[in-house]
């Protein structure tokens, strides 16, 4: 099983030149920094996609024309996107929406480099929690924070480099110090650097968990220079040892990597995720996360440095019944009494396509998977999760779903219906087999037209992809 391991990589990049697989491919005609971000959930740049009838979306457009044009979305409820946060807010979140608008006004002129950031109408969450989402940086990295503030998402999440090798890159991305700027200019953050999906902390074999801790040691020795708060990573799978075995490696791999990263005040906090429960990974209950957590601090590694991200899809694979407003009050009570909510710094906010405790992973638009619209709205709203930066995970992103889910989410804030999506979002395909084109040949997104009829069939990929 030390051997599946080792030759993970290798099997990957084989069934993806056959064309089995369609992982991002690097190629000696691409910055590795194109193929930023086409992971299993955001594989292709957001502009290089055609947009799909009923989801046009149009980034210069004020809020109100733009849910005009996406009434082709069916059983949308005008209103529902359109209907300003002032009117159904109370006072407190009209000064934070004030605040924030005011925040995110519009930068100064623009230089050619830069699109121009149109302001966004954002009502904010209670109590002024952030509401992210990881946005691939092929197109530009200063496109992508300009995207976040376009979409109205306070945050932004994304990938430092290739997250599925292990090789890193050397030298620092040419823009990126114009990104770091752009966040500070536009206020998006916290951002948060998700980890290469190689990393095993957990692994019983020495050299993956050497190599591991040496991937996420770059990954922390990185985020400073993209202004980074937080690198979340998939804790790992023990491969058939023991759950004990496998928290203690753990233990030892976040205490050494931390340990090899200066404590500097601009210093990542390292982020454990949860994990759906397959192949014998680690941390799929609070209580192991909390054991974790427990090695970690018994090294002597201050608290303040490691922190839990907990991904609402995983919960749900992994038997956490977070469907209902009461399901969700008794999580975050089991996570306050494991390990304490000080220690809850990220949730990725996904639905799933799965089914409760299949320990399957599969990420679905908000209010349109099984977890479904009530649970996610009393997460999002919950009282003791004020602290917590939320991330959206969700399906097609680089489809113009981000600006979708990023409005879903704050109608499920103020209590708004969802409104109902088109047939082919509900199974969109991964768009891996689409990625390793290069981004010259892709279609410009044309600017939305006025309001149209229904959506029209979209060409139909083949066979949807799992998210995971
Ligand atoms: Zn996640
Ligand atoms: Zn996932």
């Amino acid at each position: 099983m030390v051997e599946r391991e080792a030759h993970v990589e290798v099997l990957l990049e084989i069934l993806a030149v056959l064309g089995v697989l369609d992982l991002p491919q690097p190629t000696k005609d691409h910055d590795p920094l194109l193929l930023l971000g086409r992971d299993r959930h955001h594989p292709v740049a957001f502009d290089e996609r055609p947009q799909r009838a009923g989801v046009r979306y149009d980034a210069r457009m004020p809020k109100r024309a733009r849910s005009q044009t996406t009434t082709a979305t069916p059983n949308q409820p005008a209103e529902s996107a359109a209907a300003p946060a002032k009117a159904q807010a109370p006072a407190k979140a009209q000064a934070q929406a004030k605040a924030q608008a005011k925040k995110h006004a519009p930068a100064p002129a623009p230089t050619p480099s830069q699109t121009p950031a149109p302001p966004v109408e954002r009502p904010a969450l209670p109590d002024g929690r952030i509401l992210g989402a990881h946005l691939a940086l092929g197109p530009g990295m200063v496109k992508a924070v300009e995207r976040a503030h376009a979409i109205g998402a306070d945050a932004l999440q994304v990938f430092a480099d290739n997250p599925t090798a292990w090789r890193r890159r050397t030298d620092p991305p040419p823009e990126l110090a114009a990104f770091r700027a752009r966040c500070v200019e536009l206020g998006i953050g916290p951002i948060a650097i998700h980890a290469a999906y190689l990393v095993n902390l957990a692994s019983p074999d020495d050299d993956l968990f050497e190599r591991s801790i040496g991937v996420l040691t770059r990954e922390l020795e990185v985020a400073p220079g993209f202004g980074a708060r937080f690198v979340n990573v998939h804790i790992g799978s023990h491969r058939g040892t023991t759950v004990e075995t496998g928290v203690a490696r753990v233990g030892e791999g976040v205490a050494r990597t931390l340990t090899a990263v200066p404590d500097d005040p601009d210093a990542a906090m390292l982020v454990l995720e949860n994990a759906a429960g397959s192949g014998d990974a680690i941390g799929c209950t609070l209580e192991e996360l909390a054991a974790i957590l427990a090695a970690v601090d018994a090294r002597g590694i201050p608290a303040r440095r490691v922190g839990i991200c907990l991904d609402t899809a995983h919960l749900w694979g992994a038997g956490y019944d977070i469907s209902t407003p009461q399901g969700v009050d008794d999580l975050v009570a089991r996570a306050s009494a494991a390990f304490g909510l000080d220690r809850l710094v990220m949730i990725h906010f996904n639905d799933s396509k799965a089914s409760l405790g299949s320990k399957v992973d599969r990420h679905q638009h908000l209010g349109a998977g099984s977890i479904g619209a009530p649970g996610l709205a009393r997460l999002l709203v919950h009282p003791e999760l004020r602290q917590v930066a939320f991330y959206l995970e969700t399906p097609g992103m680089d489809e113009g779903y981000d600006a979708i889910n990023v409005a879903r989410a704050r109608d499920l804030a103020r209590g708004v219906p969802l409104a109902e999506l088109p047939p082919e979002a509900l199974d969109l395909p991964s768009s891996r087999s689409r990625a390793a084109k290069p981004p010259a040949s892709a279609p410009a997104p044309a600017p939305a037209p006025a309001p149209a009829p229904a959506p029209a069939p979209a060409q139909k990929p083949p066979a949807p992809a799992p998210e995971q």
